[in-house]
């Protein structure tokens, strides 16, 4: 697309996202805008960083609790650690849970708990960087922030038929998102493009012939939409091995601790581990332990190969500590948590763990 015709696909991706925009709890759609409605920044902003790494369909119900329980960034900002990560759990990426308290924090003490409005501001904030910075500022304040995700990268590489290799070719992409950003309504344009590469240019399949920039694509016209954006070769993810042990006491008690506050899972609950590095380590409690089968999660940048051992037991925990069967939920466990009890249920007559 010739850069003069920018100004064009940004109005036709208005009127299009006017017409069809996706209905979100976070989001106030166009007609809304037109009235006056503003977006709240909170919402905005805690959208965002459930959305990173992971699909709207599995951020509305998270979205939903996180705004029942703590309707203010006050409120969320006055939380205890362990019951934002409880409600967290299984929308992964934990650190983002911690960054996600320590912003609402910073937000209440040095703000008065009012959300910076430019990208600047925001970026001051912890665990903020510069796509969520960008969207907040767009999004909430109708700041003319260049928005550029997975998504809007993959719509420009198309819309410019940019061939470049991926990650090499970002920057470039950036300065074409840029190009596109409209002066007025940038909050909406931002949102149109997320909502275009969601469901109109997806990455496998684009349906161009529904597209509302269909006219400007240089990409659907040079027939290679689909190819791009090109990405260079990945290497393989390396693969991590470790043991972790479930331990059950005759009355159904079940051993957890907290890990570490830095690192993996830094601060969740769980089974105890050794470091998870091939090193090995010492079981966390006396017992006669059953290897009851093994799994495989993988993380960003690993595969991690995990042995799982179960055993009854009475002795006294070296590390952990037993929590009251009535009190153990293995839904607010992180995923791969959870993989580990179901793998040490599964096979809990042959180790002793039929506890009524
Ligand atoms: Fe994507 Fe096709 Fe639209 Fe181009 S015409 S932006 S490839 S959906």
């Amino acid at each position: 697309m010739r850069e003069e015709l920018c100004e064009a696909a940004g109005v036709q991706l208005l009127r299009w996202y006017d017409a069809q925009a996706r209905v979100m709890p976070w989001r106030v759609g166009p007609e809304d805008r037109r009235l006056g409605v503003l977006p709240d920044p909170y919402h905005v902003w805690l959208s965002e960083v459930m959305l990173q790494q992971t699909t709207v369909a599995a951020v509305r119900d998270y979205f939903r609790r996180f705004v029942a329980r703590w309707p203010t960034v006050v409120d969320l900002a006055a939380a205890e650690d362990s019951v934002v990560m409880g409600e967290w759990a299984g929308l992964g990426y934990y650190a983002r849970a911690r960054n996600l308290l320590a912003c609402a924090r910073a937000v209440v003490r040095d703000h008065g708990g009012r959300f910076p409005d430019t990208v600047e501001g925001l970026r001051a904030l912890p665990g903020v960087g510069p796509y969520t910075a960008a969207a907040v500022a767009a999004i909430a304040f109708d700041r003319p922030a260049v928005v550029v995700d997975g998504n809007v990268e993959r719509v420009c590489a198309r819309l410019f038929a940019v061939e470049a290799e991926m990650p090499g070719a970002k920057s470039d992409l950036v300065r074409l998102a840029r190009l596109l950003t409209p002066k007025a309504r940038p909050g909406d344009h931002a949102q149109a493009m997320m909502d275009l590469g969601a469901t109109i240019c997806s990455p496998r399949k684009p349906a161009c012939g529904i597209c509302p920039v269909l006219g400007f694509c240089a990409g659907r016209a040079a027939g290679i939409a689909a190819d791009l954006p090109r990405k260079a070769a990945k290497p393989a993810k390396p693969v991590r091995t470790g043991v972790v042990w479930v331990a059950v006491r005759g009355d159904g008690a079940v051993l957890l601790e907290d890990r570490p506050p830095r690192g993996l899972l830094g601060g969740m609950p769980g089974f105890p581990g050794d470091g998870w590095d091939g090193a090995g380590g010492e079981a966390p409690i006396s017992a006669d332990w059953h290897e009851v089968g093994s799994l495989r999660h993988t993380f960003t940048h690993f595969h991690l190969d995990l042995s799982v051992r179960a055993a009854l037991t009475e002795a006294e925990p070296q590390r952990g500590a037993f929590v009251p069967r009535a009190g153990f939920q293995p839904a607010a466990l992180p995923t791969l948590m959870r993989k580990v009890w179901d793998t040490a249920t599964a096979r809990a007559v042959e180790w002793g763990g039929h506890w009524p």
